[in-house]
C-alpha cells in the first residue's frame, strides 16, 4: 500500500544539514544585514561572507533545488523542494544563499520555457548562477487582480517595439538587471490574447523608477517595490518573451510552483513563531504560575500546533500531486486553496505569539512584528486571497450538479420514502 509520510534517509541527511547551516551560518546574516539587503547586489564586504556559504550549498547539491537537471539542478521535484523551503522560510537570506528566491525562481522558469537562446545566455545563466537579480513588472497602479484593465501598451515600430505605461509594485526593480514586462500589443484581441511579455535590461532608456514603495513600517522612499513609468521605451523586436499575444501562457508558467514555495516557506516561518510562543509560555510567570499553565494559553498552543500540522500536510500533498501528475492545471484547485490559507495560518499563529509576549511582542526587539506584516503581504502578492478562493469554489463546484427535485438529495423524508419503497420490494410490507 503506497501511503507513506517518510523522507528517504539520504535526503533527510541533506535537510538536517540545511537546518543546522541556516540556523548557525545564515541567521546571523539576517541580523547584521536585514532584508531587503538580501536582494541588493553584493558589496565586496558581503560577497566575502556570502559566496563561501553559496559554495557550501553547492557542495551539498542543494543549490537552486527548484531546477531540473537540464538547467543544472538536481531535479528533486516539488515535494523535496517543499521540505527544503520549510527550512529556508525561517530566514530572509536563506533563499538567496540557496538560489531559490522569489521572484527570480519564477522568472528563470519562464525564460527557460520561452526564452530565445540569446535571452538564455544573457539573462538566464547569470540568474541561475546567483550573479544577478530580476523583476517581474505586471501590476499597474489602477489594476492588479484584474489584468483586463492593464493599459501599458507596446506598439510595433519597424524592427522595434515601443512601450508606454505605468507599473506598480514591481519588486526589486531597483536592483534588477532585467525586467519582464507585460504589455498590451493588440487591444482588439481582448486581454487573454492581446497582451505580450517583454524582456528588457533595467537600464533601457525610458525606464524610469519614479518611487521605491516600502511595506508598512519600512522607511519612506527606500522600499523594494517600484512605481515605474515606461516612457517611450524602445526595445528590439527580439525582446518579446514567448509568442506575441502569449503573455497569459507565460504568466501562468511562473505562478504554479511559486505558490507552493511561498506556502512551504510560510510553514517554516509560522513554526518559528510557534517555537517562540511555546518558549515564552514556559518562561513567563504570572499570578503564581507559568503562562503555559493557563488554559487559554494552552488553547493558543494547541490551536497553533493543529493549524500548522494541517496546513503543512496539505502543502506537502499539493507538492506530491505536482510531482505525480506533472501538470499544474490538474492541481489548480489545491494550489489556490493553499495560497488562500497561507496568510491566514501565518496571521493566526503570529498573532497568538505576539499576544503571549505582551509588549515585547509588538516591539522592534523581536522578529514577530516583521512576521505579522508578512501575513497581509502574502494575502496580496501573487493575487488576493478572494480571487484564489473563487478559483477553489469554481473547481470544487465542478464536481456537483443541482438537485433534480424541489428537495435536496439528502432530504430525509424523501430518502425515507425511497428507502421504504426499495426495502418493501425486497422484504414485503414495511
Ligand atoms: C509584497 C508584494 C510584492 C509584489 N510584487 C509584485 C511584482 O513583483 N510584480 C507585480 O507585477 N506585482 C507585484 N505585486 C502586486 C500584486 O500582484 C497585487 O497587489 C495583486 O495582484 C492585487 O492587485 P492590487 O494590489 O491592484 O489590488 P486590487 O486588484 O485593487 O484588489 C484589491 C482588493 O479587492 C478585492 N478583490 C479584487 N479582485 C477581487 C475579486 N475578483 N473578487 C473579490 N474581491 C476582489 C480583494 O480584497 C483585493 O485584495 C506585489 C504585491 C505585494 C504585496
Amino acid at each position: 500500500m503506497a501511503w507513506d509520510f517518510s523522507t528517504e534517509p539520504e535526503f533527510q541527511e541533506k535537510l538536517d544539514w540545511a537546518a543546522t547551516f541556516v540556523r548557525e551560518e545564515v541567521e546571523p546574516i539576517d541580523l547584521v544585514w536585514p532584508a531587503p539587503m538580501n536582494y541588493q547586489p553584493l558589496t565586496p564586504e558581503r560577497r566575502k561572507i556570502v559566496e563561501p556559504l553559496k559554495q557550501a550549498v553547492r557542495d551539498q547539491g542543494l543549490w537552486a533545488a527548484h531546477l531540473g537537471p537540464e538547467l543544472g539542478g538536481k531535479g528533486y521535484g516539488q515535494l523535496k523542494l517543499a521540505l527544503l523551503n520549510e527550512i529556508l522560510g525561517r530566514s530572509s537570506w536563506a533563499p538567496v544563499i540557496f538560489g531559490t528566491q522569489a521572484p527570480d525562481t519564477g522568472n528563470a522558469e519562464i525564460i527557460a520555457h520561452f526564452g530565445t537562446p540569446e535571452q538564455k545566455r544573457r539573462y538566464l545563466e547569470p540568474l541561475l548562477a546567483g550573479e544577478i537579480f530580476s523583476c517581474y513588472s505586471m501590476t499597474e497602479p489602477q489594476a492588479g487582480a484584474d489584468p483586463a484593465q492593464f493599459t501599458t501598451r507596446a506598439v510595433r515600430d519597424g524592427d522595434h517595439w515601443v512601450i508606454n505605461g505605468w507599473k506598480f509594485f514591481s519588486s526589486n526593480a531597483r536592483w534588477a538587471e532585467f525586467l519582464i514586462v507585460m504589455a498590451v500589443t493588440n487591444p482588439e484581441a481582448g486581454p487573454y490574447r492581446g497582451m505580450s511579455m517583454f524582456l528588457l535590461p533595467r537600464d533601457t532608456p525610458g525606464v524610469e523608477i519614479v518611487r521605491n514603495v516600502g511595506l508598512m513600517f519600512e522607511p519612506a522612499e527606500d522600499g523594494s517595490h517600484a512605481l515605474i513609468h515606461y516612457d517611450n521605451v524602445r526595445v528590439p523586436a527580439d525582446s518579446l518573451l514567448g509568442e506575441e499575444g502569449g503573455a497569459f501562457a507565460v504568466a501562468q508558467t511562473r505562478l504554479g510552483g511559486g505558490r507552493v514555495h511561498h506556502a512551504m516557506r510560510t510553514v517554516g516561518l509560522a513554526q518559528r513563531a510557534l517555537d517562540m510562543l511555546c518558549e515564552r509560555a514556559l518562561s513567563r510567570q504570572t499570578k503564581g504560575s507559568a503562562l503555559a499553565d493557563k488554559q487559554k494559553v494552552q488553547e493558543y498552543v494547541a490551536d497553533s500546533y493543529a493549524q500548522l500540522r494541517q496546513f503543512r500536510l496539505f502543502v506537502l500533498n499539493v507538492a506530491w500531486q505536482i510531482d505525480q501528475y506533472n501538470d499544474y492545471r490538474r492541481v489548480r484547485k489545491d494550489i489556490a486553496a493553499i495560497k488562500a490559507l497561507t496568510p491566514a495560518v501565518l496571521h493566526d499563529i503570529v498573532q497568538r505569539a505576539i499576544q503571549v509576549h505582551g509588549a515585547l511582542g509588538v516591539s522592534n526587539e523581536l522578529p514577530l512584528a516583521h512576521m505579522w506584516v508578512t501575513a497581509p503581504v502574502l494575502g496580496l502578492a501573487d493575487g488576493p486571497t478572494e480571487v484564489h478562493k473563487v478559483t477553489v469554489a469554481r473547481e470544487v463546484l465542478k464536481g456537483y450538479r443541482p438537485s433534480e427535485s424541489l428537495w435536496p438529495s439528502e432530504h430525509i423524508p424523501t430518502r425515507l420514502a425511497e428507502a421504504k419503497a426499495k426495502l418493501e420490494l425486497e422484504v414485503g410490507s414495511l
